[in-house]
């Protein structure tokens, strides 16, 4: 990437996060000129800070595999493939107040002592049935309303929406879609997910240094589709640019609207609740304590990256611990700091072999739920629209494919795509 000045372009993209960086390196290598406006370094949450050797990704960051995200990745010559998988293996629940072995596969669930003999027989046949269900069946239908088909109660059901906590970082059963959340539960099943070498920021710097695109390092307070229909002017706090085509991949819906004003109304009317979480993160001097917890009682999931992962010095060990943020509810950061740190001790985490913590109190995980109530994934805003000519939109809670980091992903290149069309059919400005 390189410094620019204001002028006129081919593509401008409006923010430098995941979405934004795939859109701009899509437009890039279809042999456009494409600017990026980014105030702050490039990657917003997928960035990563370093301390003392433990690389912090802003809690917990696990790359879908075989999903659309991993897919443009490759596509855009991003190597994803060192890493490991989430330590699963002797994984534990936290349910009534005590640990037990997780009811992962059929030997889990039948050594946990979680649940009744009934309970597993329960639990048992509805999870065997998620790899084979057509999940766009349950388009439309909330998670709740999917495990009371299910017939699923008591500890088997509150298990059941933990796992689906863990596949989609969503805490709201009576609204979030259940077509969405079961196709997320069957790729974290099916190809699984992969903590990465170095962490997330790896793909940024992939995407950031492999593709030749510009920088203006200012932020956008405005993007307006100029009356010509011509081309779109983006203000910035330091200068007016002009480009063919704009990609909007500020984050989140309300930011979203603070650029655009009235004209994306209708793209937002039907868009869900933030996501959010609280993440205490744990940079620790030798691995310790049960690497994998699943909180049933308290909303919470504890997971070494490190050593899956390289994100720690030789011998260390990198543990993230979240708290999923009951959508919709009021947060209190003291309560959830005090709660994530006895999770961490549960767990069997010793104090004395931690050499680097943080805690973050609110981090939006997801722009924008997928509803059931406005058709899942489906009927969330789209990347290109008619009454915005010029003006497209990328981020986690737009288009129809995925959720959270695919979902950014995929966005981005579908508007990476569509802005460098538009600008090769749109005359000069
Ligand atoms: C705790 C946590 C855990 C997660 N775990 C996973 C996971 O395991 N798997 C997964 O797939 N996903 C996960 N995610 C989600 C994933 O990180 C996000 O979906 C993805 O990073 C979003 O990318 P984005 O580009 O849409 O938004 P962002 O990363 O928010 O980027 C938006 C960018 O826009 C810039 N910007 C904002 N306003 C302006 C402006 N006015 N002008 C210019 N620039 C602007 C910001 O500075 C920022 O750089 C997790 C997220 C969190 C917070």
């Amino acid at each position: 990437m390189t410094e620019a000045t204001m002028g006129e372009w081919d593509v401008a993209v409006v923010g430098g996060g995941l979405a934004g960086l795939v859109a701009a390196a899509t437009a890039t290598d279809a042999g456009r000129r494409v600017v990026l406006v980014e105030p702050r370094p490039p990657g917003g949450r997928a960035r990563c800070d370093e301390h003392d050797g433990y690389v912090l990704n802003r809690g917990p960051r696990a790359l879908y595999l075989g999903g659309p995200g991993h897919q443009v990745l490759e596509a855009l010559g991003v190597d994803v493939s060192s890493g490991g998988p989430p330590p699963t293996h002797g994984a534990r629940i936290a349910l009534g107040g005590r640990l037990h072995r997780a009811p992962d596969g059929p030997a889990g669930l039948l050594r946990t002592t979680a649940l009744t003999g009934r309970e597993k027989v329960a639990l048992g046949r509805a999870l065997a049935a998620v790899p084979k269900l057509d999940a766009s069946s349950l388009v439309g239908t909330t998670v709740a309303a999917w495990l009371d088909e299910l017939g699923l109660c008591g500890a088997p059901r509150a298990l059941a929406e933990a796992y689906v906590r863990l596949a989609t970082y969503v805490d709201a059963p009576d609204a979030l879609d259940a077509g969405a959340a079961v196709a997320n539960l069957q790729a974290a099943i099916g190809p699984g997910v992969r903590y990465l070498d170095g962490g997330w920021q790896s793909i940024v710097d992939a995407l950031a240094d492999g593709h030749r695109c510009t920088v203006v390092g200012a932020a956008a307070t405005a993007v307006a589709a100029e009356a010509s229909g011509a081309s779109v002017a983006i203000t910035t706090d330091t200068g007016l640019l002009r480009a063919r085509a704009a990609v909007v991949a500020v984050g989140t819906p309300s930011a979203a609207r603070s650029l655009l004003g009235p004209a994306a109304d209708d793209d937002l009317a039907t868009v869900g609740p933030p996501v959010t979480a609280a993440c205490l993160e744990l940079g620790l001097r030798r691995p310790s304590g049960h690497p994998f917890v699943i909180g049933v009682d308290d909303d919470t999931y504890l997971s070494a990256h490190a050593p899956a992962a390289r994100l720690a010095p030789p011998g260390g060990a990198l543990v993230h611990v979240l708290r999923y943020h009951r959508v919709g509810e009021p947060t209190d950061a003291e309560a959830d700091r005090a709660l994530l740190w006895r999770a961490a001790e549960r767990a069997g985490i010793a104090v004395d072999d931690v050499a680097v913590d943080r805690f973050l109190a609110r981090m939006v995980v997801s722009g924008a739920l997928p509803r059931a109530a406005a058709g899942g994934r489906a009927g969330r805003p789209a990347v290109a629209a008619e009454h915005r000519p010029g003006v497209l939109l990328a981020g986690d809670w737009v288009g129809p494919e995925g959720m959270l980091a695919d979902a950014a992903i995929a966005s981005g290149h579908r508007a990476g795509r569509h802005a460098a069309e538009r600008s090769a059919t749109m005359a000069v400005p």
